[in-house]
Formats: structure tokens, C-alpha cells, sequence
């Protein structure tokens, strides 16, 4: 990323973010664009198949039953709402800031036969374009980061879920104080994709605020980022066109490795009956 240009808001600038990140995507292929969750003894399972297993461990938190109606926050290019509709049975509705990917989701889902099953959006999350009480259960996986206000994507999701439906997200945290030696690497991260992260004491006051009742909270450090960053600093040539943009100085996944305080957290939540 180039300089901040103050004249478009940050979700706008996500939005342009990502309609490039999906030009990159050159081959079509349209996969999952997050983490893998790795158990500690399988680290050699590849990236592809542990980012489906991070989106099932999530999906499975929703109690998800057919005829179900999801709400997938920031989307992608639909390659985790496919895979919750097939495995569930239920109806997903991704909206995404990017209308790229909004236009690539749809496009993959048609070809895909899941066009009934499937929809996607352009919607920013912090003003979502539903009514109250519309959806049974919410999905926001890696994806929150980049919502100026955790809190007020928290209020919409509280907004559009009926009684009793939750919400599982997964986001990026501080674990503690980041060294000044490593600090450069993680704003380098934060300024490149346009995230910021969260303070783990946040959560649930947040949640309070917004009317969401505290259900679970994991810190998935140790079996998602790490061995992530750790996988792609390995498999340089492979990597994730994600992570090789950045022009001359490119964003080095090896440089993240040993930043123990840049965390990952899977949360979730529901709304009070
Ligand atoms: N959940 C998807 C994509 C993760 S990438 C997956 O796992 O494959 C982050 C996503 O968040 C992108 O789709 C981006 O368009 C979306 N996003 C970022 N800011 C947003 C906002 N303010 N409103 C809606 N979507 C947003």
C-alpha cells in the first residue's frame, strides 16, 4: 500500500484493497483468504486444508441447522460461505466492502451450482443493509480487523440476529506490549493491509456495550498464526499473492514469526433471548 489517502474513508480504501488483491487472483481460484488452524502435531497438513478446518471449527460454534440463515462478514470471494452452505445446509448471505469480490463470489458460486444456496452483497458491516432480526447466525472470519469500529460491527450484527443467534469471529489482538524491536514489523503488517488490532481486555466490555452475551473466547495463536507465518516463510515461492504484494519492500511472513504478541483470537458471542 501506497501512502494514506485521507479523501476515501479506511473502509473504502479496504474495499480498493481487496478489489486489487482479487485482480492477483489471476488463475481464479477464488480460495479462502485466512489463516489455516493447525492441531500441534500436524503442522505438515498444507495451509489450503487448515484454512478450511479454521473455517469449519467456527461454523460448528453457530449450531448451524438446513434451512439456517447465515450472515458472512466479510466474505472474500466465498470460498468459506460455499463450504458452510454445502456442509449445513444453510442459506449464507456474504457481503464484503470489495465489489470485485462481490462480482468474483457470485460469479464462482453460479459455476459452482450454489447459486440458491449462496448470495453476496457489497455492504460495509458497520451500516448493514438488513433488518432487525433477519439472520439466525453470523460468521466474521479475519475480517473485523479492518472495521474502524469493532464496536459498532458488533451493535449491526446485534442488530440483524434474532434472539438467541450467535456470532463466531476470529481477529487480531496484542497478547502484551510489542518489543520496539518488532514493532516496525507488525505496523509494517497493520499499514500494508489496513487492520488494527485489538486489545484482548476490549472484548468483553465491548460486547456488554453492544448487547451481545460473552459465550466463548480462545486465543489460537499457537495453532494459527504461528504455524501460518511459519508455513509461508518456508514456502516462499508459494506464497499466498495476499502476502506478496507490497512492491519493493515486500511484507515478510518470516519476520512475524517470533512476534509473540501479535495474537489471534476466535470469539464468540450471542444474542440474549
Ligand atoms: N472471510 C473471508 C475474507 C477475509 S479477507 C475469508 O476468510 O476468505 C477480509 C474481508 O473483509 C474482505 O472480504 C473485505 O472485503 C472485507 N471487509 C473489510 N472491511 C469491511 C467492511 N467495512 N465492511 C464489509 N466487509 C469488509
Amino acid at each position: 500500500m501506497s501512502a494514506h489517502d485521507s479523501a476515501l474513508s479506511v473502509p473504502e480504501e479496504v474495499g480498493l484493497l481487496y478489489d486489487r488483491l482479487t485482480a492477483l487472483d489471476t488463475e481464479g481460484t477464488g480460495g479462502s483468504l485466512h489463516l489455516g488452524f493447525w492441531d500441534l502435531d500436524d503442522t505438515g497438513v498444507p495451509l489450503v486444508e487448515a484454512a478450511d478446518r479454521l473455517t469449519d471449527m467456527m461454523a460448528d460454534r453457530l449450531l448451524l441447522r438446513p434451512g439456517h440463515r447465515v450472515l458472512d462478514v466479510g466474505c472474500g470471494l466465498g470460498q468459506p460461505a460455499g463450504r458452510i452452505a454445502r456442509r449445513t445446509g444453510a442459506h449464507v448471505t456474504g457481503i464484503a466492502i470489495s465489489r470485485d469480490q462481490i462480482t468474483r463470489a457470485t460469479e464462482i458460486a453460479e459455476a459452482e451450482g450454489l447459486s440458491g444456496q449462496v448470495e453476496f452483497q457489497h455492504a460495509d458491516a458497520m451500516e448493514l443493509p438488513f433488518p432487525d432480526e433477519s439472520f439466525d447466525a453470523a460468521i466474521a472470519i479475519e475480517s473485523i480487523f479492518h472495521m474502524p469500529d469493532r464496536e459498532q460491527v458488533f451493535r449491526e450484527v446485534r442488530r440483524v440476529l434474532r434472539p438467541g443467534g450467535r456470532i463466531v469471529l476470529t481477529d487480531f489482538f496484542a497478547r502484551g506490549p510489542i518489543p520496539a524491536d518488532k514493532q516496525r514489523h507488525v505496523d509494517r503488517l497493520l499499514r500494508d493491509f489496513i487492520m488494527t488490532l485489538a486489545d484482548g481486555d476490549d472484548y468483553l466490555p465491548m460486547l456488554r456495550r453492544a448487547g451481545l452475551r460473552f459465550t466463548e473466547l480462545l486465543d489460537i495463536t499457537e495453532q494459527s498464526v504461528r504455524p501460518t507465518f511459519q508455513q509461508m516463510s518456508r514456502d516462499n515461492d508459494q506464497l499466498d499473492p495476499v502476502f506478496a504484494e507490497g512492491g519493493d519492500a515486500k511484507f515478510s511472513p518470516a519476520d512475524m514469526v517470533d512476534v509473540d504478541e501479535f495474537g489471534s483470537a476466535l470469539l464468540t458471542a450471542e444474542k440474549p433471548r
